[in-house]
């Protein structure tokens, strides 16, 4: 794959008011192929005095922007979506390199980072304002619906093609400008949107792209004035932290957090189907999503079954290099990654887990230099165990057991997040009752394909604030104005 385009030569740079430039103070940083552990490119490391450039840009921009007929903005969406579909093996093959995933994974994230341009292209057009009948006769009320402002966006390494699309062509499509920050993981992914939205002509400042220093450009754009809202996809660590700073100017804030989604497999259900969707789940991005089944709760007349067959899945999963044919599972994004998947397996096993498949790093001769983490099945599972309360981000499976209904309710619910939860059951009603039940932002009945541009996608408590994709996709990016006139 050839690397640099001619528009980044010694080093990757930022993207400015419309020019690719370096950090003022000559920094950079690494990127590293977390399949061969070798450094891959060499990104200029932005930091305030960046940042500040880039959201002066994104202000100065805004007006115009934000007064572009709906219909030109939605045209230049177009023109990015049709970009990417020509691009879909180059994007996909920069996010194995920097996020490790396999090619088909990564295939399908721009295939869905795609379809978030086309749709939020659609609904540039359908911002629709209200006209009210007033109590009083002499009076017209209407309610505008105008874009908030340029918006921060920061993005993390798991999806690095659709994180980006989800908060830019949205944002973009409402009339904002945007700032974005990408992980420092996975930079060279957004660099290439930035370059096929370069070619489509959007106006200088419109979007801007600065990697590097996280906390400086961050504060940066959290004390600008001239930031109206920050859009960021992360931790809750982080974005717990971003949104107390958001509070001293009342910015605007989308949260977008992490997760603990409770599977919960019932003996009604469809066994194979359910197998087949749980470790799909599982294993897509080895574990490393923010919806991923992390606590599977099997009712205990089936749970010997089920596991029997898990097992089996995992134990023919094939682990490498992403970039090779027939890969499934992939390496997590580093080291630190990987150790933390190790610490839960061994807290689990020290507080009386059965370890069924797994349970290591793979060191083999051609993963010695990566990030590889086995495929893992733990049995016997129960919550004074850390992987039934924190993120795990990686390829392990932990397998509790239920009795009835209203226990495993109750059970699923003890959780902080409220991000994902997932049935599964071949009972309408009971399928219905335990959705109402379940107290998450998002639920799969018989599905852990969350991520839908049709769907609203999004968290409730710990998990975050504020929907992405569906209907009201652009609903976040828009404040009402309501004007009232005497005639
Ligand atoms: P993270 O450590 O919170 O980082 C996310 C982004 O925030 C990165 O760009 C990071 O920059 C930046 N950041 C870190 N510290 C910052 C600071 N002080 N100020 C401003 N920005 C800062 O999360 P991650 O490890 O990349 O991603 C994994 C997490 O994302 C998981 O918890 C996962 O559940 C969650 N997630 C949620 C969703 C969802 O839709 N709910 C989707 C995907 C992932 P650097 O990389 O440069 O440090």
């Amino acid at each position: 794959m050839q690397m640099k385009s001619e528009r980044q030569q010694e080093v990757y740079k930022c993207f400015i008011n419309g020019v690719w430039e370096v950090a003022e103070n000559g920094a950079m940083f690494d990127v590293i192929n977390p399949a061969s552990g070798e450094v891959i490119a060499r990104v200029t490391k932005a930091g305030s005095a960046e940042a500040k450039r880039a959201s002066e840009a994104a202000a100065k921009a805004f007006y115009e922007w934000s007064r572009t007929p709906a219909r030109e903005r939605a045209n230049l969406l177009w023109k990015l979506y049709e970009k990417i579909m020509e691009n879909i093996d180059e994007i996909a093959s920069i996010i194995t390199l920097e996020a490790g995933k396999p090619l088909h994974q990564a295939k399908l994230e721009v295939l869905n980072g795609a379809e978030y341009v086309r749709w939020n292209a659609e609904e540039a057009r359908r911002i629709y304002g209200k006209t009210v009948d007033a109590s009083s006769p002499s009076k017209r009320l209407k309610i505008n619906k105008e874009p908030v402002g340029p918006v921060a966006a920061i993005t993390p390494w798991n999806f690095p093609f659709g994180m980006v699309t989800r908060k830019v062509s949205p944002a973009i499509a409402a009339g904002c400008t945007v700032v974005l920050k990408p992980a420092e993981e996975t930079p060279l992914t957004a660099i290439k949107f930035f370059e096929l939205a370069e070619e489509c002509g959007f106006p200088n400042g419109v979007i801007n792209l600065v990697m590097g220093d996280a906390p400086a450009i961050g504060d940066v754009w959290l004390n600008d004035k001239n930031i109206k809202m920050i859009t960021f996809t992360g931790s809750t660590k982080v974005g717990k932290m971003l949104y107390e700073k958001a509070a001293k100017q009342m910015k605007r804030v989308s949260l977008e957090l992490g997760g603990h989604a409770p599977a919960i497999v019932f003996d009604d259900c469809d066994l194979k189907a359910t197998v087949q969707q749980i470790s799909r789940g599982k294993l897509n991005n080895s574990g490393q999503t923010c919806i991923c089944p992390n606590r599977i709760y099997v009712q205990e007349s089936i749970a010997d079954q089920f596991i029997e067959m898990y097992k089996q899945v995992l134990e023919s999963a094939t682990v490498g290099d992403g970039s090779k044919d027939g890969t499934d599972v992939g390496p997590l994004i580093n080291l630190e990654g990987v150790n933390k998947a190790d610490s839960h397996v061994k807290d689990a096993v020290k507080k009386g887990a059965k370890l069924l498949v797994g349970g290591k790093r793979l060191q083999t001769e051609d993963m010695k230099k990566g990030f590889f983490y086995a495929p893992t099945l733990l049995t016997n599972v129960n919550e004074s165990m850390d992987i039934t309360h924190m993120e795990t981000f990686g390829p392990v499976t932990p397998i509790l057991t239920f009795k009835n209904d209203d226990e495993v309710i109750e059970r699923a619910n003890a959780t902080d997040y409220g991000l994902a939860a997932y049935i599964f059951t071949t009972n309408l009603t009971r399928s219905h009752r335990v959705a109402e039940e379940l107290e998450f932002g998002m639920i799969g009945i018989n599905d852990t394909v969350l991520s839908q541009v049709e769907g609203a996608f999004g968290g409730v408590n710990e998990s975050g604030i504020g929907r992405e994709g569906g209907p009201d996709s652009l609903e976040g990016f828009l404040e009402d104005k309501f004007i009232s006139t005497v005639i």
